[in-house]
């Protein structure tokens, strides 16, 4: 097994902070990754594992054993003869996770074609629950299979061990405890599509009829309307949407209402409501902003980008002002999505 020393990290986190790993190793065999692990629990080496760092924050070297898990195969199997165009796929960890969906969307599946274009690997999908355009991973989810680090045993988790919430999971509250070395996804001919997400809906409604709507017609849509309003990473250094979308209660709700009738909000089953936490901070004046190499995305408030040059601990020092100026302004908290390390 081959480590790699002082492995510099800035083209493979998607902010583009200049971070070194202590040690760097890529995996993509079960029994090479109890090596793995053995070795660094023998040398007392701290290990992290890191996908393809599109929702992680840098702000040092990380010490110990940084693991890739670079299996990259995708097996599509029936699930049975009641359901005989429901396919199971099991997918590698290091599979990327737009390659898983324009390959089941190739084979006429739908499932996944809500998730296009989402960056990062399979591996990492079930961490944060992952979710756009109406539709999450847990929608779509059979079980996993994930090596547990402390004690070097592997684990399977079916959908309710996996504790799916919004952007949350099993494996946010026991963070760096498990390396996740292959998922398993349900995708059909026959499943439903979910095109009623509203910015979605529109666009495809105004181009086709419904009979005419394919999974690739669903994707190829998705991956416009992501690719109008995200930065791309590879242009400008960013992790995605930035804070999670609070959730407040109603009479909370009814009281910002009255003092920002435009205010952005969406009704929750449990009566709660989820606000917008773009809206928040562009109403703050925040979009565009910028301060030294951070900033806020120019035509997207929830994406905070990195200009070149900067640090994790700027963004981070820009990321808590924005945060007490919206709790000083609307009493709400925002909570950072991203992995801060
Ligand atoms: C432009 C952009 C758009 C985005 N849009 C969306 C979106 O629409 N919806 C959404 O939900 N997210 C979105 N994200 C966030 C991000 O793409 C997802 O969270 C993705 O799943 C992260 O995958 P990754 O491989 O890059 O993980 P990393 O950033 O490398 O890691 C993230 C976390 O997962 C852990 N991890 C990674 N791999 C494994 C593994 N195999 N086993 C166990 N733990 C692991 C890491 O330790 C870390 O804690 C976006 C990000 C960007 C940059």
């Amino acid at each position: 097994m081959q480590f790699e020393e002082n492995k510099d990290l800035s083209a493979l986190n998607t902010l583009g902070f200049s971070y070194k790993a202590e040690r760097y190793v890529e995996i993509n065999e079960d029994t090479a990754l109890n090596e793995a692990v053995e070795y660094a629990q023998q040398k007392g080496w701290p290990v992290f594992v890191m996908g393809g760092g599109s929702n992680l924050v840098l702000t040092r070297n990380i010490p110990g054993l940084v693991i890739y898990l670079s299996k990259n195969t995708m097996q599509y199997d029936i699930r049975g003869p009641e359901n005989c165009w429901l396919f199971k796929i099991t997918v590698g960890a290091g599979v990327n996770w737009h390659q898983l969906v324009r390959d089941s969307v190739s084979r006429g599946l739908y499932g996944l074609e809500n998730l296009s274009l989402i960056p990062g690997n399979t591996g990492a999908a079930p961490v944060q629950n992952i979710g756009a355009y109406g539709v999450e991973l847990c929608d779509r989810f059979d079980s996993l299979t994930a090596l547990h680090l402390p004690t070097n045993e592997w684990h399977e988790f079916d959908l309710a061990s996996c504790e799916f919430g919004y952007r949350d999971s099993v494996f946010k509250h026991h963070p760096d405890e498990y390396a996740i070395t292959s998922v398993r996804l349900l995708v059909g001919k026959d499943m439903p599509q979910e095109t009623s997400y509203d910015s979605l809906s529109q666009l495809i409604t105004r181009r086709y009829t419904q009979n005419e709507i394919t999974p690739e017609i669903v994707s190829n849509t998705v991956c416009e309307l992501r690719q109008s309003k995200l930065p791309d990473p590879s242009i400008i250094g960013n992790a995605g949407s930035f804070f999670h979308n609070p959730i407040v209660t109603r009479a909370h709700h009814e009281g910002l209402r009255q003092r920002f009738p435009n205010l952005v909000s969406y009704p929750q089953e449990d009566g709660t409501v989820k606000l917008a936490a773009g809206w928040l901070i562009d109403s703050l004046g925040l979009r565009g902003n910028r301060k030294g190499a951070v900033g806020v995305h120019d035509k997207q408030a929830l994406v905070l980008v990195h200009h070149g040059g900067g640090t994790g601990h700027e963004l981070l020092t820009y990321a808590e002002e924005i945060q007490q100026s919206v709790q000083d302004k609307f009493g709400v908290e925002l909570i950072m999505e991203p992995k801060v390390l």
